[in-house]
């Protein structure tokens, strides 16, 4: 293992080193509640696979990309959000505030969302 998989706080949750509820997952992402909340339900989507950011993601990595959004309309059937709706944010980089270099979904909802930028 890389050293940046062994302090990435996210793939340290995957493996159980950092206990989550974990919500969802299957072979490729895995769900769990953001430590800090901004919406009633806030999760984030993870890749299995420790990837930096969108930057780095090779063209076959991508692909990830689309097995998160069939994960997240999982995640909302099970959470009553089909209907009402929810919201995925990818921050990538700096000027979008990344903060944790995992690739990650937010997945927002529970309550109606103003856009804000
Ligand atoms: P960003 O990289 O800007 O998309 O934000 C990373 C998100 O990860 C933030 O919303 C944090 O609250 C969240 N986060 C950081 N550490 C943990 C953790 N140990 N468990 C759950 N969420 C976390
Ligand atoms: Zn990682």
């Amino acid at each position: 293992m890389s050293a940046r998989q062994t302090n990435c706080v996210f793939c340290r949750i995957i493996r159980g080193d950092i206990p989550s509820n974990i919500v969802y997952q299957d072979e490729d992402v895995v769900a769990f509640p953001d430590i800090n909340p901004v919406t009633p339900i806030h999760l984030l989507i993870v890749t299995r696979k420790h990837i930096p950011s969108l930057t780095t993601m090779t063209e076959d990595e991508t692909q990830l990309i689309g097995k998160m959004v069939v994960a997240a309309n999982k995640i909302a059937k099970d959470q009553g959000l089909s209907e009402k709706g929810y919201r995925l944010t990818i921050n990538n980089g700096p000027d979008a505030g990344q903060i944790v270099m995992h690739v990650h979904m937010h997945f927002m909802g529970g309550r109606s969302l103003v856009w804000n930028h």
